[in-house]
């Protein structure tokens, strides 16, 4: 039998710097993954320039059960330790909004400079290598592959979530997790688009490829002010995929076109400044072409007329319509669009500090599979790169 010190599941983000790391430390390791490629997350990420981590990166920016499990991992490895990395591989990054990261070279340049790495710390990988059993014997963990049997003291799972099946995703995470007497909190899929039916579906379809910043909100989540985008199905967009994160079924998305920092006056404010423009004026001001039709309907009455002829109360009425927009998505696009998966392993069966299971000695869960999301803007591979860290000290 094959034998390892650490026996990596998933050649990830999370897995494969995980991999570089452990086998820096001495440890024999392996890397295995079912696809033929690895990494192909990274490749597709951030439009092709993986938006690698985020400046802002803190425990508010994540999700989870527990909002303080994320801390020490992300405290010990910090956004500025990957671009010293990548600072180190001869790769640059531009920020965009946000304290967004991106690579200035293609995605690419990433998984290269993790393959790298991973070769030059004497780590294996080991591509198309579907896992069929894992078992844990008084020997360590046995692995169960088309190529025979694998056997490593310490087991990391960083298989990923459910998101884009067609790339490979599958639950062997929460399957191993369960297995070994872990809690799984209920899976998502987040950062994933609206959908509508009915008239609202066929109002947004109208107006497909509009977008516009708003300050958008589900559920009891936090406020995004970003770009909305219509499409045929329903909305898109930064503040949507955002919001999308903390939205259960059945919930109101709630849009605020004239939240403050957006920087549209109120129509109670235009009546006083510009008394004489029609309303229907206003609207095409303040909002697309295409778009200020379907407002008008919050208003009764001509919309031709100036602001100053409309009662305070209509206006009032319209200011409050466009700042609490509830709308209520049918669904979402589901796994074939997530960006991420919500939920996963509990933490509560977890080591904060090392990601270590706090049933079997020498199991670790690393990256998306864990119950830690983080939002929109680089975070999911900060967390990637920071679990990985974590895990890779002792495992
Ligand atoms: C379209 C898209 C764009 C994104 N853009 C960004 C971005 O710009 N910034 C950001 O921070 N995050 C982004 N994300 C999220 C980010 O890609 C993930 O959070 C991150 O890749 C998670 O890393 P991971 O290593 O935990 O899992 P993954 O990267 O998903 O890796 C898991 C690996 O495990 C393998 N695997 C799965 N099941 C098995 C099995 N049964 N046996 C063997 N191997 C298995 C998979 O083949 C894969 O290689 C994006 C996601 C998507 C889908």
């Amino acid at each position: 039998m094959e034998k390892y010190d650490c026996l990596i599941l998933g050649a990830g983000a999370a897995g494969l710097f995980c991999a570089a790391r452990t086998a820096a430390r001495g440890r024999r390791t392996l890397v295995i993954d079912h696809s033929a490629k690895p990494a192909e997350k990274v490749r597709i990420s951030g439009g092709g320039r993986c938006n690698f981590t985020n400046l802002n990166t803190r425990a508010e920016t994540f999700l989870s059960d527990n909002p303080h499990f994320a801390k020490s991992a992300l405290a010990r490895y910090q956004p500025e330790d990957f671009c010293a990395l990548m600072q180190a591989h001869g790769l640059s990054w531009t920020e965009k909004t946000l304290g967004q990261l991106f690579c200035d070279q293609k995605s690419g340049a990433i998984i290269e400079m993790l393959l790298k790495e991973v070769a030059a710390s004497g780590a294996s990988l080991r591509l198309n290598t579907p896992v069929s059993d894992v078992r844990h014997t008084v020997d360590g963990f046995v692995v169960s592959t088309p190529d025979g049997p694998l056997q490593a003291e310490s087991l990391v799972v960083a298989t990923g979530g459910l998101s884009i099946p067609k790339m490979g995703a599958t639950g062997l995470a929460y399957d191993v997790a369960r297995q070994f007497g872990h809690e799984v909190v209920p899976v998502r899929p987040a950062l994933v688009p609206f959908v509508f039916d009915g008239e609202t579906k066929a109002d947004f379809a109208t107006l497909a490829g509009v977008s516009l910043p708003v300050r958008a909100r589900a559920g009891n989540g936090p406020s995004f002010d970003e770009a909305l985008l219509f499409t045929h199905r329903g909305l898109s967009g930064p503040a949507i995929l955002q919001a999308s994160s903390y939205w259960a079924e059945g919930e109101a998305l709630t849009l605020n076109l004239l939240a403050e920092p957006l920087g549209r006056p109120t129509f109670m404010q235009q009546r006083q400044d510009t008394p004489s423009r029609p309303l229907q004026k206003a609207l095409g001001h303040l909002f697309p072409a295409r778009l200020a039709p379907l407002l008008t309907r919050f208003i009764s009455g001509a919309v031709q007329r100036p602001l100053q002829q409309i009662s305070e109360r209509d206006l009032r009425a319209l200011d409050e319509a466009l700042s609490q927009w509830a709308l209520h998505p049918s669904g979402t696009e589901g796994w074939r669009t997530a960006e991420v998966t919500a939920g996963g392993v509990a933490t509560n069966g977890l080591s904060s500090r090392t990601l270590a299971s706090h049933h079997v000695k020498g199991l670790f869960f690393i990256g998306e599979c864990v119950d830690v999301t983080g939002w929109l803007g680089g975070y999911n591979f900060q967390w990637a790169w920071a679990s990985a860290a974590a895990a890779a000290e002792v495992a």
